[in-house]
């Protein structure tokens, strides 16, 4: 059994210089600095980021990165590996893809499925036969146990997998390998270009930063050809790749296009977001402050990555509660001294309360519709802040 450590205590992840993914290199602009404390089911965690472009291609990753023996105990702390806080996503959109490449007696392989019960069960008249692979065990052993299938499969998908992965070269080998001739990989991953528009540089786990060009340039080099591509795709602010294991039109002499200045002002832009979201997170805690004097109470919603950049080196009092729907998120906060309640729990409180504090922004209607039918309140302008959405009202993340 390992050693039970006490969350107070904080385990750093240990960095290493990590080269280019993409084209081998080691010329990197190191472009932003920073680094995230987060509790696990056991430890609590340091997690350093730094985001760095490649001089050479313009491939945008983490390096120094998480050393990779570091890497893989803070994901097995937690038996959900990285998938605990995922946004939800759109299963039709995998369909729509997964229809174009049916292969109705074939075989079908999901890396790191995500809550794929439902999924599954819909993509079952696709193919014959399903297999799904654990991520968090597949990074223990640096390469997906995919090589230990019986026979070649026909399609392989990974979505909101790649971005997490350090060696993303052999990942995408163990990929090929795996195939039959023919055969098809499904690849869905965030797209650095829409980063001016969210704040996906702030997803700390992500040690890659992809664009349609960075990773087809790298599956290229693992035998794969770009087959089709599609902006639209199961989450937000993603893009999704079809590759083809081909041994046929191989263009071994294609250019490696150097997208370095674009890879840069793409970082530049999300760092942009940032700053925004941190100047909107400020005035929501002058504002909780003032309430707070005046001995009001304030209620803060949803468990996420933006309420703790809100607690991060700001006090709260006994007069604002946390909840979150999830009971699961009960003990989440610990570390800043903060117990999650359950909504229902708390309907005096929102009665109570003069300010409500939506943390989770893609759920604010529905937030707003549960609060208002099962109180009779409605929150909103002076008594209502939504963090993460920008000036237009789109949601940053
Ligand atoms: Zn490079």
């Amino acid at each position: 059994m390992s050693q039970r450590l006490s969350k107070n205590k904080i385990n750093h992840l240990k960095t290493e210089f990590r080269l280019c993914e993409c084209c081998g290199g080691g010329d990197l602009e190191l472009m932003w600095t920073s680094k995230s404390v987060v509790v696990r089911k056991i430890n609590t965690w340091e997690f350093p980021v730094n985001i760095s472009i490649c001089r050479d291609c313009g491939f945008c990753f983490s390096s120094p990165s998480p050393n990779n023996d570091d890497l893989m105990k803070y994901h097995e702390d937690g038996n959900v590996g990285f998938k605990g806080e995922s946004l939800p996503y759109s299963i039709d959109e995998r369909l729509r893809i997964l229809n174009k490449y049916k292969v109705p007696d074939g075989i079908f392989v999901e890396i790191g499925g995500d809550d794929p019960g439902e999924f599954h069960q819909k993509c079952s008249r696709y193919f014959r036969q399903l297999i799904s692979i654990e991520v968090t065990q597949d990074l223990k052993n640096k390469s997906i146990n995919i090589n230990n299938l019986k026979q070649s499969v026909d399609v392989i998908s990974h979505y909101d997998v790649l971005e997490h992965v350090l060696d993303v070269k052999t990942f995408l080998s163990n990929c090929y390998g795996a195939l039959k001739r023919g055969g098809v990989m499904i690849c869905e991953v965030p797209n650095l270009r829409l980063y001016p528009d969210n704040l996906l540089l702030q997803e700390f786990e992500h040690v890659n930063h992809f664009t349609i060009s960075s990773l087809s340039m790298i599956a290229e080099k693992a035998g794969f050809n770009l087959i089709e591509f599609d902006d639209i795709c199961s989450r937000p602010y993603g893009f999704v790749a079809i590759f083809r294991k081909d041994e046929a039109n191989k263009d071994y002499n294609k250019k490696i296009i150097n997208e370095f200045s674009e890879a840069r002002e793409s970082v530049i832009g999300g760092l942009k977001q940032i700053d925004i979201n941190n100047i909107q997170l400020l005035s929501v805690r002058k504002k909780i402050s003032q309430l707070t004097k005046d001995n009001k109470k304030i209620i803060l919603w949803g468990v996420t990555d933006l309420l703790r950049s809100l607690l991060n080196d700001y006090k709260i009092s006994d007069q604002v509660m946390v909840v979150d729907s999830d009971p699961r998120r009960k003990d989440d906060l610990i570390m800043y001294g903060v117990k999650v309640g359950q909504p229902i729990k708390y309907i005096n409180e929102f009665l109570n309360s003069d300010l409500l504090v939506i943390c989770a922004p893609r759920y604010s209607s529905e937030i707003l519709t549960w609060v208002k039918s099962n109180t009779g309140k409605i929150f909103k302008d002076e008594s209502l802040s939504v963090i993460g959405v920008n000036s237009s009202g789109k949601t940053l993340r």
